[in-house]
């Protein structure tokens, strides 16, 4: 049997057969520390979170934006609310056999 290595970029989880390939990738992005970004915001009336509308991040002359995606965010939530309801149904159940 033979054991094989594999290198693993630490930002992107991409696998590589040899380390200076992973170190390539590894060097290619850029960390929190040297992004220039800034966050830009809706008013409280529209958006309740606090969370930033978009970031304008400016990397090389040019000005990307990044924008949140608010509708998946949503369903999300719901889902997790859902979920949070089924498991205090049973927790209400269990009670009521417990009084009687
Ligand atoms: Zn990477």
């Amino acid at each position: 049997m033979k054991e094989k290595i594999i290198y693993v970029c630490e930002f992107c989880g991409k696998e590589f057969e040899n380390k200076e390939d992973a170190e390539k990738c590894e060097a290619n992005h850029l960390t929190k520390a040297s992004l220039n970004f800034e966050p830009h915001y809706a008013s409280a009336d529209i958006d309740h979170t606090g969370l930033p509308d978009y970031l304008t991040l400016k990397h090389n002359d040019k000005e990307y934006r990044y924008e949140r995606k608010l509708v998946e965010y949503k369903k999300e939530q719901q889902k997790e609310k859902d979920k949070d309801k089924e498991k205090n149904k049973d927790k209400d159940k269990g009670k009521d056999k417990g009084k009687d």
